[in-house]
């Protein structure tokens, strides 16, 4: 028998993006900055589990992170300063096709956006946010962010901040309804790769804080975390940020944490001595307020016409 016998044949996937599927402009950040590495590691997610770039969607608002969905070659939307939520919310619950990714940094989030964060938190919609903090306003030339470390100068703080910083884990642990909340830094692409991993495979609103370096203004303030045996603490465990036996090794400070005990979160979240690095908490239960919000997006437009022209009907005088 002759001709092309099927079983004979390599099952052909769908689709094979690459990384150039991803590549969007030429980042302008600066050299050593931390933002190249959180982009790298998208673009990588994306290839690893092949999401379609055309159902790919960057949200920002403004800063120096905030430029991300440009150099991204899927769709974007680069927003207003701190409104990026409420846009990737909106975006949520008109697209539940889409795989949302919202870039956002310490000052957009934490201060003009953080009416908006703590509501994000508790709709937990599903999307990925990533707080790029540095510790410092980069795109506007240095001011202090609200975590900005006590003491630390800056154009408006010549004689070093005031107050004690925000701390955005805290906050958002403090949120009802949060459902996964983690941190990871730039400078470990493995641990970065994996954590946002996990974060886009959560279903719900999953927040990363990124320990992010700032050559530019902040150069240096992570340098203890970088070069001392302690200054990274490890939390893993097996529903948390997968690590494995050679990775752990590494750490010689770590602490196996599970994720679903919020108190021993909140304690540490405040570790001062360490940058605490895995999954913090993790609730798979918690409502998911896009469930509720997509309702009816598949009624047809006669009738979506005819329900408006009835409620505008009941203001008639
Ligand atoms: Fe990066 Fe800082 Fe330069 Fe902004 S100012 S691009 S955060 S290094």
């Amino acid at each position: 028998m002759y001709g092309l016998k099927t079983d004979w044949l390599e099952p052909l996937q769908a689709s094979a993006f690459t990384l150039d599927d991803y590549e969007g402009g030429v980042a302008r950040w600066c050299p050593g900055c931390g933002d190249h590495a959180v982009l790298t590691s998208i673009q990588r997610l994306c290839r690893d589990e092949q999401l379609p770039p055309h159902k790919t969607m960057m949200v920002s608002g403004i800063g120096c992170s905030s430029r991300f969905p440009h150099y991204m070659k899927t769709y974007g939307f680069h927003g207003l300063h701190g409104r990026a939520l409420p846009l990737a919310e909106g975006i949520r619950s008109r697209r539940p096709d889409l795989h949302i990714f919202v870039s956002t940094g310490d000052g957009d989030c934490c201060s003009i956006g953080a009416g908006h964060w703590i509501h994000a938190i508790r709709y937990n919609m599903n999307m990925t946010v990533m707080l790029f903090d540095n510790n410092v306003y980069g795109l506007t030339k240095n001011q202090s962010s609200p975590t900005s470390c006590q003491g630390q100068t800056s154009n408006t703080h010549p004689r070093g901040a005031w107050l004690k910083p925000l701390n955005p884990i805290q906050t958002t642990l403090g949120v009802i309804n949060a459902s996964f909340v983690a941190q990871t830094v730039d400078w470990n692409p493995v641990h970065l790769l994996a954590t946002l991993k996990a974060a886009h495979r959560h279903q719900g609103l999953s927040f990363v804080r990124i320990m992010q370096r700032c050559p530019h203004f902040t150069d240096g303030i992570f340098d203890f975390a970088r070069n001392e045996a302690n200054g990274i603490k490890l939390m893993h465990h097996a529903d948390g940020i997968p690590v494995d036996d050679a990775f752990k090794a590494r750490f010689p400070n770590h602490v196996e944490h599970d994720p679903t005990n919020l108190n021993e979160a909140r304690e540490l979240a405040d570790t001062e001595d360490a940058i605490p690095i895995g999954l913090f908490y993790r609730n798979n239960n918690a409502d998911r307020y896009d469930e509720f919000s997509v309702e009816g997006l598949a009624t047809p437009r006669a009738e979506k016409l005819k329900a408006v022209r009835g409620v505008l009907d009941g203001y008639r005088i």
